[in-house]
């Protein structure tokens, strides 16, 4: 059986990797020179067990975020080792209700207790299922005097320790590609811009365009992973939403805190329009402020192809402003001074979600993130991952779904 895999994003690596793993020829298409270089390195690389969607009471949104969770590192651990360095976690977030949160600091705590309970029962008799932590432990609620050390009071009304971490995105991929490099499997091409897919009697052409030339190939499955560009590939093959949809332009920026420098908790203040502090053991530190760090949004099927690393002067406007702003609330990073960061990134992408209004509307769709996955339409399948988190995940479901077809 032959696949096409659209998108050598971490959605289109992973599934490449889980229908390899099934005996399955495949061959991945991504209009860039490198595969994993555009949202999949340009994110956080929070591995989300449902804490941060507070907006969504049902708990929809935290059951499916903990499914993908708990699927990441078995996923990575069984296609690049178990020994691999690629999965270095970060200090573990303190949840931290923000003075104008959309959710009283009891509200908060309460939602953290309920995620914490569907994560125990999610997580039973599983072992290294959340890279090897105990997760085990209820959210606990700091004290005001340790909030008071490390926050600024005025702007920090509650704080919770989870045991949610991230992983360093750059570092997976670089393991990831070589991966897929080795894959006998796998065959990448890389600088195909796909245009559409085609049924033709029972296979599914792809067009693509390389340099100028456009080249059809036929397929048994075709696996959309396209993230920003896969509306409009789905549209090809008569995939219409049926519902709003919003691409918003966030960055974050990433430096290594130099010596001697207090380093800062890892933290994701809620809820609503705010940020987060992602502190690793080796000093690497990333800081996302929403209302400085988002600069666009499109609601067109094919959104503009944006610079994942912005020019300047817009880099280093995000990367002080950024500072400047977390700084109001993590006083140590006071010390931090924007021009003095040799190694400094300012990086982003696209998050694609369905919804019409922004995160500043309490009722916006954006706050529920749980309609996500795969759609089939006979051999196509389109995958929304919604999270970087997801994608070990629906990786694995689209290839069972389609080994299911042997
Ligand atoms: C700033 C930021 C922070 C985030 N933080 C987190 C987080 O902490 N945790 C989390 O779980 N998620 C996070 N996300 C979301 C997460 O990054 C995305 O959900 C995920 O990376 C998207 O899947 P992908 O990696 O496959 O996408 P991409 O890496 O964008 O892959 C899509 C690929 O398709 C290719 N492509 C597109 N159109 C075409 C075409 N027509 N022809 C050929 N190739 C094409 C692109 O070149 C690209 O390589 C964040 C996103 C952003 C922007």
């Amino acid at each position: 059986m032959r696949v096409a895999i659209l998108g050598g994003g971490l959605q289109g690596c992973c599934a490449a990797l889980a229908l390899g793993e099934r005996g399955m020829d495949v061959v991945l298409f991504d209009r860039n020179d490198a595969i994993l270089s555009r949202t999949a390195v340009a994110n956080e690389g929070k591995i989300h067990l449902g804490y941060m969607y507070a907006g969504d009471p049902s708990l929809s949104t935290a059951r499916i975020m903990m499914k993908g969770a708990l699927a990441f590192a078995p996923f990575m651990h069984r296609h690049l080792g178990i020994e691999t360095h690629a999965l270095a976690t970060s200090v573990p977030a303190a949840y931290v209700v923000h003075r104008d949160s959309q959710h009283s600091a009891q509200a908060v705590e309460d939602y953290l207790r309920d995620v914490h309970e569907l994560i125990v029962k999610a997580s039973t008799g599983r072992e290294f299922d959340y890279f090897g932590l105990d997760i085990s432990a209820p959210p606990r609620a700091w004290t005001s005097s340790e909030r008071d050390t490390r926050f600024n009071p005025d702007a920090a009304l509650a704080a919770f320790d989870t045991p949610e971490v991230a992983i360093n995105p750059v570092a997976l991929a670089s393991v990831l590609r070589r991966a897929i490099a080795d894959h006998r499997r796998i065959e990448v091409r890389h600088g195909h811009q796909v245009s559409k897919v085609d049924s033709v009697d029972d296979r599914l052409c792809v067009t693509s365009e390389k340099a100028g030339f456009v080249q059809v190939d036929a397929f048994d499955h075709v696996v959309n992973a396209l993230w920003d560009g896969r509306l409009a590939i789905d549209a090809t093959m008569g995939l219409k939403p049926t519902r709003p949809w919003l691409h918003r332009l966030k960055y974050g920026i990433s430096f290594t805190l130099p010596d001697g420098l207090e380093r800062p908790p890892s933290a994701t203040f809620v809820s609503g329009p705010f940020g987060e502090v992602v502190s690793y053991p080796d000093r690497l530190t990333y800081l996302t402020w929403y209302p400085e760090c988002i600069h666009g949004y499109s609601t067109e099927v094919t959104p503009p192809v944006w610079d994942t690393f912005p020019p300047e002067p817009l880099r280093t406007k995000i990367l002080t402003r950024t500072i400047a702003a977390m700084t109001e609330i993590v006083p140590s990073l006071a010390a931090v001074d924007a021009a003095n960061l040799p190694d400094a990134l300012v990086k982003g992408g696209l998050i694609v979600a369905w919804g019409e209004t922004d995160i500043y509307d309490t009722n916006s769709e954006l706050h529920q993130r749980y309609q996500i996955g795969i759609t089939s339409k006979d051999k196509y399948h389109s995958i929304d991952p919604g999270k970087l988190t997801m994608a070990p995940y629906f990786a694995d479901q689209c290839a069972t779904r389609i080994a299911g077809d042997v």
